[in-house]
């Protein structure tokens, strides 16, 4: 038999910290209540498990960058008439389109809940232990067009691949000289049909060539993103402007 004295050093040496700090407290539960041996072994894993899970979560929110407070409990779907609030509930809590690399397409003015929306979608997922980037779409751009300079474009892409939803937000933001370069098409033909993307717009696909060099590129890119894709179009007033009359 093991000797007990070096039970800490083992926990640590398999790196089961919080067995490793509840073990006593848990064993003076155990014999004060009579817990079987099977029973505190499994009290002790389950502890194990799920202070494991709520760090990764936690990991998670702080990576994906995501905006906080935007969450489906604070929108308040009576001032956005024009959003279906099943719909968006469904696409919130059921991740099948993210396991099949379908995207989502928000379209509307601006002010109307697009960013509060995807942001929220993108919270209801990891939540479910589903890793995800939220990002001004010209930031990435951005960091990508350095990518690409330094000739390290696939593996900035290929680094992205972690995070089964990308939120780009604003993808009417970026600017002509970001868009010379078209890493937003390299983007976006990457991730086709290998992972998900939110995108927000102020602006219809007809106006979506300012973003990309030309317009076959645009072309190009929005056939890729449609193709397994639900648009959905928010046609309300700005809440911003809303709560701004007292309305
Ligand atoms: P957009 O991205 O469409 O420009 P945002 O999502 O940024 O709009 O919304 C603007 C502000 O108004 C944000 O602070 C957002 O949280 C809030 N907002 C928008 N619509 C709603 C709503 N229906 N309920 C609660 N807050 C909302
Ligand atoms: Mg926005």
């Amino acid at each position: 038999m093991s000797n007990v004295a070096t039970l800490p050093l083992l926990l640590k040496e398999l790196r089961l910290s919080t067995m490793s700090n509840i073990w006593e407290e848990m064993l003076n539960i155990a014999q004060d209540k009579n817990w079987s041996y099977e029973s505190y072994l499994a009290t002790l894993c389950e502890r194990e498990i799920s202070a494991r899970y709520s760090k990764r979560i936690k990991r998670y929110i702080k990576e994906s960058k995501l905006p906080t407070g935007k969450s489906l409990a604070t929108f308040d779907f009576k001032h956005a008439k024009s959003v279906n609030k099943a719909h968006i509930q469904a696409l919130a809590e059921n991740s099948s389109w993210i396991d099949k690399a379908e995207n989502l397409i928000i379209f509307g003015p601006s002010g109307v809940g697009k960013t509060h929306i995807a942001a929220a979608i993108g919270h209801s997922f990891i939540e479910q232990g589903i890793r995800c980037l939220f990002t001004p779409t010209t930031n990435l751009v951005q960091n990508l067009q350095l990518a690409n300079k330094e000739y390290r474009l696939p593996e900035a892409l290929t680094k992205l691949d972690k995070y089964s939803l990308i939120i780009l937000d604003d993808i009417g933001y970026v600017k002509k000289n970001e868009a010379e370069t078209g890493v937003l098409f390299e983007l976006i033909a990457h991730r086709y049909e290998a992972g998900s993307l939110i995108i927000t717009a102020n602006q219809p696909f007809s106006e979506w060539d300012k973003v990309f060099p030309d317009n076959m590129m645009a072309v190009a890119a929005i056939d890729r993103l449609v193709h397994h894709a639900t648009i959905i179009n928010i046609q309300d007033e700005s809440y911003r402007r809303k709560v701004a009359a007292g309305k």
